[in-house]
Order: structure tokens, then sequence, then C-alpha cells
């Protein structure tokens, strides 16, 4: 059960509702925004007798059941789409929106270059990881805070904002000092002391789903961060672990669709580390637009074959350029649907 406050309801309003709340036995989880509090309330009793009884309560706005394990995430909870701000963009609005760069941040001559050609391409963000999370201990970790102020410098000089991953809940403050967006990478889905760190770390999250998580888990993760205090959480389909070989991961585009059912959060898609093939991914950028996702992150790298990490699934310069020139007609298509009143296609 949810109940949100009436904007500006009073102090006193709020703890008569948390103390009634208290008095069905159940437990509270409020989150206090700039404009509302929004009192979660969770535990086993008489629903039906606690809402009929806080509906009537000055102050309330209103009060909802929630059937779904995941509460403020859900559908149940908000009918309509979240679009999240970022550095002054919406993802989940009327822009499809492109994020692109590097997998890893190597030098600021490589992040530099790269932020200029994807945003002259039509990148409206820029990704690239200053703290890798590397299956080997041997291999490149990230240049960490330097990475972090060559990124900062790169979003400047394009008017980039910035994506980049957060591995630890002990880096968080340091990361949102430089990042516009808190990438939470696909090993650290279900790090849930991370994701309770991010509740309060005032930036967006990119939450991508684990390599073998289910959409539900992947819900739940996304629930830690908003019952955290923090409403502001992009989903991330980047394909998962299956039999299937042919491929890095195994793409399921159809968690677009799956997840506009069952939530209000904008999702986006990561089509090079679900192909790991740099050949697959501006065909699947297609389908990406196609189905109505709310964009992409794609990795691009000046010279992929010298790239630290991920070198085989980054695009070229001129396959990026070319790949956003192909898009264009798609994503005329997509903006079209967007504004219909009933986003009927998308
Ligand atoms: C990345 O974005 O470079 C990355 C490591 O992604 P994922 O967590 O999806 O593997
Ligand atoms: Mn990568």
């Amino acid at each position: 059960m949810i109940i949100s406050m009436r904007p500006h309801a009073t102090r006193e309003e709020i703890d008569h509702v948390r103390e009634r709340i208290a008095d069905f036995g159940y437990k509270v989880h409020s989150i206090e925004g700039e404009e509302r509090v929004v009192i979660g309330v969770v535990g086993v009793g008489d629903v039906t007798a606690c809402l009929e009884s806080l509906e009537a309560f000055p102050g309330v706005e209103r009060a909802v059941r929630i059937s779904a394990p995941y509460k403020f995430v859900s559908k149940e909870f908000k009918k309509g789409r979240s679009a999240i701000k970022v550095n002054g963009l919406e993802v989940g609005g009327g822009e499809f929106i492109v994020m692109a760069g590097p997998c890893s941040v190597e030098s600021e001559k490589q992040i530099m270059e790269t932020a200029e050609f994807v945003a002259a391409s039509g990148a409206r963000m820029l990704r690239g990881g200053a703290f890798k999370p590397r299956t080997s201990p041997y291999d490149f970790q990230g240049m960490e805070l330097e990475g972090l102020k060559l990124l900062r410098k790169a979003g400047q000089a394009t008017g980039l904002g910035i994506v980049t991953e957060v591995m630890s809940d002990r880096d968080v403050e340091l990361i949102a000092e430089y990042a516009g967006c808190m990438q939470v990478g696909a090993r650290n889905m279900q790090n849930f002391a991370l994701l309770k760190s991010l509740g309060g770390c005032g930036r967006p999250v990119l939450l991508k789903r684990g390599l073998s998580s289910t959409i539900k888990e992947l819900l739940m993760s996304a629930e830690y961060i908003v019952a955290h205090g923090n409403p502001d959480v992009i989903l991330c389909e980047r394909g998962i672990r299956t039999f299937e070989t042919a491929t890095r991961n195994t793409f399921d585009i159809a968690a677009v669709p799956v997840l506009r059912e069952l939530t209000h959060l904008p999702v986006v898609l990561d089509p090079s580390h679900a192909t790991g093939k740099r050949s697959l991914v501006p065909p699947l950028c297609r389908a990406a637009v196609a189905i109505g996702a709310d964009g992409l992150i794609v990795e691009v790298h000046p010279c992929p074959e010298k790239a630290v990490s991920d070198g085989a699934q980054s695009l070229t310069f001129p396959d990026f350029a070319g790949m956003m020139r192909d898009l264009a007609p798609y994503i005329r298509l997509w903006k079209e649907a967007r504004a219909l009143p009933a986003a009927a296609l998308v």
C-alpha cells in the first residue's frame, strides 16, 4: 500500500498518518520529496480497512493498494510514464536519447575525441567507465579519479551529460560530484548496499539488468533505490546469459514491452554488451527504436582494436556516424508515435 500525501501536507498530518499505519501493525517507509511525502506501507494485515481509514485523513491525497512486490516502481503506483531528468534532458520523455562513448576512459585524447565525435553525430550523453568491473583482477581496472576528471572535461567541452559506473557504496559521493547519471553495472545489480546508498546520491541512476537476473529482480533492485529516497531510475537491458554462444549475451528486447506493462520507469537498451560484436550493434539499435525503448547506450572508440576493454563490440567513428544516419528515420517515427495521445505505437 502506498499513501501519497498532498503537496506541502503539514508535519502533523504526516505524523498522524504514520501513527495510524503503526496502529494497524504495518511498517512505514516514507520518501520525503521536495514537494510531497509518499509513504510506503509494508506488512501483513487488514489492507482494506487500513486503506479506507487513511483515505479520509487530512493531508492524504491518495491511498492505493499495490499487489506487485515492487511498489513505488510499479504501474499500479503510477499509471503514466516517468521522464527522468539528466543534465537538462529527459529520458522517457519526447526525445530518443542516445548515450555513447568508450567502454573505459583511457586517456585525455581518447575521451575528448570520442566526446566530440559522438556529440557531433547526435549523441546526447557521454558514457565511459572510470571504475571498471573486470572479470580478471589482472585486467585494466579503470583510471578512477583521473578518469572522472577527464569525463568532466569532455562533458564541459561538448555539453554532453556524463553517465559512468559506480561499483561501490564507498565511491558514491565522489562519482556523484562528476557524473550526471550514476551507472550500476550488471554485476552490481544486486549489490544492495550500493543500491541503498544511491537512494541518497541526488543523481539519476542507470540500473543495468544483471547477467542472470529476471525482470522481477531488476524491478526489485530499482525499488531499493526508490525506497531509499531516489525516484530517478532508468532501467537498462544489456543482454542476459543463456545457452547461446553466437552472441556475448542474449538480447532480451522483449524486456521493453514487458517493462512497459509493469513499470512507469524508462528503459534504455545496450546492444553493445548484449551482442559483444560490432556488426550486430546497428541492426539491434534499429530494433530498439522500433520496439519503443527510451534510448540507447552504445560503445564507441576511436580505435577499437587498441581499446583496453570491449574493443570487439565498440563501434568506430564512421560506424557510429553511419548508424546515427540510418537511425534518423526510425527516430522520426518514434517521435511521432510518442506524440500520439495514447502513445499507440510505443
Ligand atoms: C559497461 O557499461 O561497460 C559495462 C561493464 O556494462 P555491464 O555492466 O552491462 O556489463
Ligand atoms: Mn564495456
